[in-house]
């Protein structure tokens, strides 16, 4: 049974320089239950608020986050607490997450005890065997500084594993690490996600792991996610100018890497003051006037793929994204 944990419109509002801006406009999606969904976009664009807003750790402008029929709206609901043990996040510097004068065994600890957990010498064994750190005994005793960016991001897992969560959001889970080892930690949280059944974020810039990772891939620019659909189909067949720029951009050894720098066509803009209309205009070689001034609507391509760009919406109904 897949369980659906819906976002929906979900917004971080900014005070802009001349009017209300929101950092993140208007984001729904759905994770699933054993699913890996990637998000996907250039640093700046709002992703990492994403899972922030999702993790409970900033307050939600509006919109809801449904998890397992608690719905969140902010940091003061009274679903505030379940929520965020249920949703937990692994962040992208696992060397910044532990605190130094601590071992293992105290970091493990921890989590178990705030979320009323049995802290047994048994428990944190699990908690180590189930990110593959063995014999595990060996790591109880030692302190952070005794192991490797790898070991200590599977420490991270672990602790997130500790809250017995539903939904993890990993945050550029291996962009740290050393490129021979992310692959390793991939593959780590894939048998994760359909072990213990979770639903899982996975946040990224790097849209080729996307494909290779995540079932559905959803792509976001300056703060509103501008494509979705499954990931294959995604990087067959892109639909968004920005998603084809990043598609061509990136160094993906299928693609023999021939098309134009991301960076050629000009910066990400600024989230407190993005451009009116489609905020990509600036950048997009098939810009018209409509872009500069209306933010485009859903439009779906298949069932499951959809867009919000005006050059498919022209002779479309706008539909609600999935
Ligand atoms: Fe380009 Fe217009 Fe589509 Fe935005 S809506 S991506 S500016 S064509
Ligand atoms: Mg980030």
């Amino acid at each position: 049974l897949i369980k659906h944990f819906p976002v929906h419109r979900l917004r971080r509002r900014l005070r802009g320089r001349a009017e209300v801006v929101h950092a993140v406009d208007d984001v729904t999606l759905t994770l699933r239950s054993g699913e890996v969904t990637a998000l996907v976009g250039e640093s700046g664009s709002g992703k990492s608020t994403i899972a922030r807003l999702l993790a409970g750790l900033y307050p939600v402008t509006s919109g809801t986050i449904e998890i397992d029929g608690a719905t969140a709206r902010g940091t003061r609901g009274r679903h505030f607490r379940e929520h965020v043990r249920r949703v937990q996040l692994v962040f992208q510097d696992p060397f910044g997450s532990l605190n130094p004068i601590h071992t293992i065994a105290y970091h493990l600890r921890r989590p178990l005890k705030v979320h009323g957990y049995p802290t047994t010498r048994a428990a944190l064994v699990e908690l180590l065997e189930q990110v593959n750190l063995t014999p595990a005994e060996q790591f109880l005793t030692k302190f952070p500084h005794e192991l490797s960016g790898g070991q200590l991001q599977r420490i991270a897992i672990a602790r997130a594993l500790a809250a017995k969560p539903k939904v993890l959001l990993a945050d550029e889970p291996v962009s740290m690490l050393d490129v021979s080892i992310r692959l390793g930690i991939l593959n780590l949280l894939a048998g994760l996600v359909k072990s213990l059944d979770l639903a899982m974020l996975y946040i990224t810039h790097d849209i080729a792991s996307a494909r290779y990772f995540a079932s559905t891939t959803l792509v976001m620019y300056a703060g509103r996610v501008i494509e979705g659909g499954p990931s294959e189909e995604l990087v067959q067949q892109p639909a968004h100018p920005y998603t084809r720029l990043l598609l061509e951009s990136a160094p993906d050894p299928d693609r023999a890497g021939t098309g134009p720098d991301l960076l050629d066509a000009g910066e990400p803009p600024s989230l407190v003051d993005p451009p009116a209309g489609c905020r990509f205009h600036p950048r997009c070689p098939h810009a018209m006037d409509i872009c500069r001034t209306e933010a485009p609507g859903t439009t779906e391509l298949r069932p499951g793929h959809w867009t919000k760009c005006w050059l498919y919406s022209a002779s479309t109904e706008p539909v609600p994204a999935r």
